[in-house]
């Protein structure tokens, strides 16, 4: 089964000029700009747990590029390339081919090559590995938050946990499309992360929550994060569709969101104001990097709210 499947994937599939080999052989030959490093990241959606099952093929392929166009985006890396490794419970063709092209429609769209992959029977799962590059020393990693560092996001948060809330109460009102947009066919914010690296001293992108990502931030930097929750961006169809409790613990808790959170030094905001203009993003402070460790949320009134991040943590993907 396998072979026929491979090519009808090659048909569809994308090239660069960088691309020595790409998919026939039993590896590919890429070309890395002598000046620059490579970043390579892999993530898998399983059914069941990472997309529902009757999610459409094509926004599978789509979203299992996004989430790891999205890793790269946090590092403030250049997509380049993509390996695409399928398990499926049969072969169906006509699976196969919304599945890639949804995959390609992002890949365009990224200008991302795919160049190999893998092809086996199991129950359904599509893992990517992307590989792109950035300058020797410039990437944006979790241990770089200073003190006295803004913490910023991009664009609306809990959009996705509420459309995954929604699908999965059967609710598939036109209504809730914008949600379901934001779950089913994230956009990764690739420009954005580009940009960030010459001005952002950390970051992350949002796919388990907000809470439990900055954790990461404030663990590997060792210092502590404090957020405003009544600062957390958030958009109209999540007001239209959820009250004020809800929406708080779908936007700190709820994963799958793929913005960039990151952390600013006071000198760079003014340049940080100037891309967020360029790039139409929306870019919100929503706290500080403060001496200390863990997260911690105030709320409208200054109150410290009780939730510890491990008190959130079953809203993440497990439950999904
Ligand atoms: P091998 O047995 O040497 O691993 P395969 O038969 O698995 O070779 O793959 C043959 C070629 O097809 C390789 O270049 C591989 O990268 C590519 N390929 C296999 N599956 C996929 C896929 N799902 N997407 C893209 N390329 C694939
Ligand atoms: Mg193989």
């Amino acid at each position: 089964m396998e072979f026929d499947l491979i090519n009808r994937i090659a048909a569809q599939a994308r090239t660069r000029n960088d691309v020595a080999l790409g998919i026939g052989d039993d590896a590919a030959l890429l070309r890395v700009p002598s000046n620059r490093e490579l970043v390579a990241c892999c993530d898998t959606l399983n059914v069941g747990v990472h997309f529902p099952h009757d999610a459409q093929a094509s926004d599978i392929g789509w979203k299992a590029l996004a989430v790891n166009l999205s890793d790269l985006a946090a590092m403030g890396a250049t997509p380049a390339w993509a390996l695409l490794s399928l398990t499926l419970p049969e072969p169906d063709a006509a699976f196969v081919d919304g599945l890639v092209e949804g995959f390609m429609q992002l890949a365009r769209k990224a200008d991302v090559a795919l160049v190999g992959g893998d092809t086996t029977r199991g129950p359904l799962a599509v893992s990517v590995t992307a590989l792109g590059f950035v300058e020797p020393g410039r990437a944006l990693r979790r241990d770089g938050a200073k003190l006295g560092d803004a913490v910023f996001v991009s664009g609306m948060l809990g959009d996705a946990a509420a459309g995954l809330r929604l699908w999965c109460s059967g609710v598939r009102d036109p209504a809730a499309r914008v949600l379901f947009a934001r779950l089913h066919h994230p956009v990764p914010r690739s420009a954005l992360g580009m940009q960030l690296a010459s001005v952002a001293n950390a970051a992350i992108d949002i796919s388990d929550g907000l809470l439990a990502d900055l954790g990461h931030i404030a663990e590997r930097s060792s210092v502590g994060i404090e957020l405003d929750v009544a600062a957390v961006p958030t958009s109209a169809a999540l007001i239209a569709h959820f009250d004020e409790a809800a929406r708080r613990t779908m936007q700190l808790a709820g994963g799958d969101d793929y913005e960039l959170a990151f952390t600013v030094p006071p000198a760079h905001i003014g340049e940080l104001r100037a891309i967020a203009d360029e790039l139409q993003v929306p870019l919100t402070r929503i706290g500080e990097v403060v001496a200390g460790s863990g997260v911690r949320v105030r709320d409208a009134d200054g109150r410290w709210l009780e939730s510890s991040i491990s008190g959130w943590d079953h809203f993440g993907k497990s439950s999904t």
